[in-house]
């Protein structure tokens, strides 16, 4: 294992080559020495459904971080991943602990995954802790508590990203490269639709509007939203937007199914929605030469593509891990990550404007 004295003018040579022109020496060492020495600490902040079924494990299968700590509410959640993975009392938190995160060395980066209404505040409690952040999705309530979020981890110097695990899936990423690179032409037709028949709990945060800032858009139509983009390379201008309720009982304050037409520079328009009351998963797209997509498109299970040449012969990953390991990249090289807070920021943008033209039965600009 490579230490701080055995670095040398050729290691400094290869990590400057790596992008990190802007680093002084002295951070350039520490970020050399600190990949070295140890993998980065993750701290997982809240313990449900996705924390426990897919973060906890996928950071067992990762190479440049690993599972520090947990932040929870509850001490019996707190003795099961204990004793799971292994964390030391030391790196376990609660929420009115948390603050003290800032004196824990182990911990470099922090994961919020909790109810999107907490959002903002932990990202901005754990950048304020000198702690690197990455934040779920939806990153928050709305676009200006993303504006929050950026401006804080920005004065505190700490990177944010969000959790938008498909910028590393195979399947995905290819179709940013047909799309964006114009493989089969300029895109002529843009579909996406993605959602679930929701059967949990009535009294869920996910149906409450001020914990969750809405429904199936917020939770699910975010995926739609990123493939559109990322499909483009492109921001949109412009949206018009319905909705349909079909087990208004159940969705009382928040949206159940959503239909939008993105407009973009030019005159392009894409479709788009979302659901809490159908099973949706795909991305289809036409363009000038060809087609190309996806189905099952934006799960963790297996995502299947096409192109018109045939099937998408492309490896099956675990997401979260790719992700989590990227960022580790990033904090060493002290880079902006693919799916920075900004990115957060431009979805967040379209679906406020999505609310407003449901509101206002117009379309509604961006
Ligand atoms: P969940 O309800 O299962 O877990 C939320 C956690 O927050 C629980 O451990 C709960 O105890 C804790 N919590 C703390 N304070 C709370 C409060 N006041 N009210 C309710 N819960 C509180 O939710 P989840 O499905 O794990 O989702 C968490 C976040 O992860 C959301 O932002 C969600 O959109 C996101 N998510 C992302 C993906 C993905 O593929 N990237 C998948 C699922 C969920």
């Amino acid at each position: 294992m490579k230490t701080q004295n055995s670095f040398s003018r050729r290691d400094f040579i290869r990590i400057s080559s790596l992008g990190i022109g802007a680093l002084t020496l002295g951070d350039a060492l520490s970020a050399f020495t600190l990949k070295a020495d140890k993998k980065l600490g993750i701290a997982l902040v809240g313990l449900g459904y996705y924390s426990s079924g897919q973060l906890g494990p996928a950071l067992q299968h990762t190479k440049n971080c690993y599972l520090a700590g947990i932040v929870t509410g509850h001490p019996a959640k707190a003795e099961v991943w204990k004793k799971q993975y292994n964390i030391p009392d030391k790196n376990i938190y609660n929420y009115d602990t948390f603050d003290q995160i800032k004196d824990n060395p182990d911990i470099d980066v922090i994961y919020v995954v909790l109810p999107v209404s907490m959002h903002k505040e932990y990202t901005i409690r754990a950048a304020q802790a000198g702690k690197h952040v990455i934040c779920e999705k939806p990153m928050a309530l709305n676009a200006q508590e993303c504006r929050d979020m950026i401006d804080a981890c920005k004065k505190a110097k700490r990177l944010l990203s969000i959790g938008y695990r498909l910028h590393f899936e195979p399947h995905n990423m290819e179709i940013m490269r047909l799309g964006q690179k114009q493989v089969y032409g300029k895109v002529t037709s843009i579909d996406t639709g993605n959602g679930f028949t929701y059967r949990g709990d009535p009294n869920a945060w996910r149906l409450k509007k001020a914990m969750a800032g809405g429904g199936g858009l917020m939770d699910m139509g975010i995926y739609s939203i990123q493939g559109t983009r990322y499909t483009l390379g492109q921001e949109p201008i412009a949206v018009k937007a319905t909705q349909e309720k079909k087990r208004p009982d159940f969705f009382k304050e928040v949206d159940e199914t959503v239909f939008w037409e993105l407009e973009f520079p030019g005159g392009f328009t894409a479709t788009g929605k979302s659901s809490y009351n159908n099973d949706w998963s795909y991305l289809h797209v036409e363009a000038e030469h060809g087609k190309f997509g996806l189905g099952p498109a934006f799960g963790y299970g297996e995502i299947d593509g096409y192109t018109s040449a045939g099937p998408m012969k492309l490896p099956q990953i675990i997401h979260q891990a790719a992700q989590m390991d990227d960022f580790a990249e990033c904090v060493w090289q002290n880079k902006q990550s693919r799916v920075p807070g900004e990115e957060g920021l431009k979805d967040m943008r379209i679906v406020d404007a999505i609310y407003r033209s449901l509101d206002s039965g117009k379309k509604e600009k961006i």
